[in-house]
């Protein structure tokens, strides 16, 4: 971990961070409702950038600075892991990425189609960067490889209990298994298998506390972003 590059992840994450709030504001929406463009107190038009409080009410947005500074920590970890590496620019996409999907599922329990399925491309194209300049063309094979394993397991997951993993989740576990499989199989499944952990031992403690009964459903999304999130910062090259 360089501490100079997690220092500039952390500078970098703040107006990262901005982009993420605005991305969480309009899509914290149930999946059949127009994105949120007004306050939700007075109906007052919101700003497009920098949604941390209404003009026209002065409602404040969300929790102040969690967002930002959630980003910062998150890009702060990545950018200290993979310091100036050609790959570095791959994971802090999808790491600000991830902070946003984590906080639309936890506050709507939904993935948005329109953040997952762009992030697609746009991860392929940034790992296809990486491997031609790192020369790691086999590297991209197994990251394509590592999407499809890892989005496959899911849908069998989901086929076989259905209600547990939604579609999102799919999709989701897919873009996350072509980051995983790019930094190797055993990261993949490190990874999965974190996810799957952390979920069931968040879902025991929450029951043991009475705020969750066995038949009712936590988001699954925050869990498989942290899991791919621990095995990345602990995957070694
Ligand atoms: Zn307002």
């Amino acid at each position: 971990m360089s501490a100079v590059w997690a220092a500039e992840g952390l500078v970098a994450g703040v107006p990262a961070g901005s982009v993420v709030r605005s991305a969480v504001f309009q899509l914290s929406v149930p999946s059949d409702a127009p994105d949120q463009t007004s306050c939700p107190r007075c109906a007052a038009p919101a700003p497009r950038w920098f949604v941390i409080r209404c003009g026209h009410c002065g409602q404040h947005f969300g929790t102040l600075g969690a967002l930002e500074l959630a980003t910062a920590v998150v890009l702060g970890l990545l950018f200290g892991r993979f310091g100036g590496q050609p790959d570095m620019l791959a994971f802090c996409f999808l790491g600000a990425l991830g902070v946003a999907l984590a906080a639309i599922d936890l506050s709507v329990q939904r993935l948005p189609d329109r953040l997952v399925l762009p992030a697609y491309p746009v991860t392929i194209v940034l790992l296809a960067f990486a491997a031609l300049i790192g020369h790691t063309e086999g590297d991209l094979g197994r990251a394509l490889l590592g999407g499809l394993v890892l989005g496959g397991i899911y849908l069998t997951l989901a086929l076989l209990r259905p209600g547990g993993i939604g579609g999102g989740d799919i999709k989701l576990a897919g873009l996350a298994g072509l980051a995983l499989g790019w930094l190797g199989w055993p990261t993949l499944l490190a990874g999965a298998a974190l996810g799957f952990m952390l979920s069931a031992g968040v879902s025991l403690v929450l029951i043991a506390a009475r705020r969750l009964t066995l038949q009712s459903m936590i988001s699954f999304g925050p869990f498989l972003l942290a899991g791919a999130l621990l095995a990345t910062l602990a995957g070694a090259r």
